[in-house]
């Protein structure tokens, strides 16, 4: 089955192979997909670029969110390629690494509206930029994680910004969903990834769910590159505004 044949599908969060986001497009390219990686800055210029080579007729453009001319020129670089997108990929999110431990109550000024830009706001403006390009309908979706709705340890500002993303996601589907463009989000369970590094006692945090979690493993990232198929395909064409989780059932659980 060729679930995403001939879609055109923009992927921005890919730092390094084990990034979420390049699972996602591993999922996306094996039915099909034609791809476009953004990446943050030179620093992962080449890693994105060779892996976006091991991805038949994969492009790659340069884009930092918190800067509105990058937006768009992706934009116009995507209306150029393209002509007609049908799907984003949203990985991307930064705290400070000393907002993620200790006490949210120390959270500075600076670092809640750093995370907030580069977490949640950067989801309202890439839709914004992007959604025109979106003539044919469209799926957009983003990452986010537990701590949205739970106070969990050392996660802090990092879970407010994404109970923001997720009020985001909810906002920009019943604005989009009159195009047919579709947007939800999916909560992964923990996952070694370089942003995770910047938790401290993240090993903790695995442990604790490979304990408690129904399916007692961790979430590998092709499980959420495989929800990620999903929500990019036409089988989840009644779906949008949703949070979908992807942690081995771990958000069930009491404790
Ligand atoms: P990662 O470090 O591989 O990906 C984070 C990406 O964000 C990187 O590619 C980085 O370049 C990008 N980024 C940061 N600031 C940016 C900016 N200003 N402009 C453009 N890009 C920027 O880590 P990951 O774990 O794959 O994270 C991807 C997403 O998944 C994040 O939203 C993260 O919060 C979420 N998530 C991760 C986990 C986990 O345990 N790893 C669990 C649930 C949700």
């Amino acid at each position: 089955m060729n679930l995403v044949a001939g879609k055109n599908i923009v992927v921005m969060g890919v730092a390094n192979d084990r990034s979420i986001a390049w699972a996602i497009a591993q999922s996306l390219a094996s039915q099909g997909a034609r791809l476009v990686f953004t990446y943050e800055n030179e620093r992962v210029e080449e890693r994105v670029r060779k892996l976006a080579e091991t991805i038949p007729n994969a492009a790659i453009l340069p884009c930092n969110v918190t800067v509105d001319e990058d937006i768009d020129r992706l934009a116009e670089s995507l209306k150029e390629q393209f002509g007609v997108l049908h799907g984003i990929v949203h990985s991307i999110a930064f705290a400070k690494t000393e907002e993620l431990e200790g006490l949210f109550v120390g959270t500075s000024r600076e670092g809640f509206a750093l995370a907030h830009d580069i977490s949640a706001y950067s989801l309202v403006a890439v839709a914004q930029k992007l959604y025109p390009l979106m003539t044919e309908g469209g799926s957009i979706m983003t990452m986010t994680y537990l701590g949205a709705e739970r106070a969990m340890k050392n996660y802090n500002v990092m879970g407010v910004a994404k109970a923001a993303l997720e009020a985001s996601v909810r906002y920009l589907a019943n604005d989009l969903g009159q195009f047919n463009i579709r947007v939800n989000a999916i909560s992964a369970g923990p996952i070694r990834t370089l942003a995770a590094k910047g938790i401290k006692d993240f090993n903790s945090i695995l442990r604790q769910v490979e304990e408690k979690a129904p399916l007692r493993r961790t979430t590998e990232t092709a499980e959420v590159g495989d929800t990620a198929l999903f929500l990019m395909s036409h089988l989840s064409r009644g779906i949008t505004g949703e949070v979908i989780y992807v942690d081995n059932g771990y958000h069930i659980v009491g404790v």
